[in-house]
């Protein structure tokens, strides 16, 4: 597996190279957001956000625009990062600093395991729940007919609540199983989620169910 790790300060990228070679990665270092963004494809980005050229979160979604590849965050204590818009540009996690080691490799190995489990797991290739289609091998959705471009973790969410429509999810549920069990960020992420899979489909097809979770409604097909 290979790991970009984007950081400038050497005091940080060198031990984490050397430390995350010997757990068998194949890692990677750019020091600014441009050679970030000019690096080979990575199987995982573990971005800085403090970098001297360009500001995290446009190296965030730029690596996200053309590219499906896990991000997990770095940014330092104290620097207020709206976690949420991070969570939208397309990150996948987030750790501060200083963060321990073993902590950051518990992390990647989360995000590389929900990747290969949800490439791996070919038995759906495609959800049909009345105007949306789920092409789960090409990770396409379909609303109404429309194309509708979601980040990866908007995908997530709404194939696990289209793999069972009309059945309630619980919120603890979902972030466990959409986001990773050692998640301790806000819940407020799911809604965040929730509100903005709501705008871009239609905002009936998720239905809250109060102080329970969410559920996916089967639509009507709309007349051609
Ligand atoms: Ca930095």
């Amino acid at each position: 597996m290979r790991i970009l790790v984007v950081e400038d300060d050497p005091s940080i990228s060198a031990p984490l190279k050397e430390g995350l070679t010997r757990e068998g990665f194949d890692v990677e270092v750019a020091s600014t957001g441009a050679a970030a963004l000019a690096a080979e494809p990575a199987d995982l980005v573990l971005l800085d956000l403090g970098l001297p050229d360009l500001e995290g979160r446009i190296v965030c979604q730029g690596l996200r625009a053309h590219s499906k590849v896990p991000i997990i965050v770095v940014s330092a204590r104290g620097e207020e990062i709206d976690r949420v818009v991070l969570l939208e540009l397309g990150a996948d996690d987030y750790v501060v600093k200083p963060f321990g080691f073993r902590e950051l490799v518990a992390r990647i190995r989360a995000v590389a395991r929900r990747i290969s489990t949800t490439e791996q797991s070919p038995a759906v290739t495609e959800l049909i729940v009345g105007p949306l289609h789920i092409d789960c091998r090409g990770r396409m959705v379909e609303f109404d007919g429309h194309h509708v471009d979601l980040t990866p973790k908007e995908y997530d969410l709404l194939v696990f609540l289209a793999s069972d429509a009309g059945a309630v999810r619980g919120r603890e549920q979902l972030i466990h199983d959409v986001w990773d069990e050692h998640w301790w960020g806000s819940t407020k992420t799911l809604d965040v989620h929730v509100a903005s899979l709501r705008k871009k489909l239609r905002p009936e097809l998720i239905e809250t169910v109060r102080s329970v979770g969410y559920r996916l409604v089967e639509l009507p097909v709309s007349a051609p």
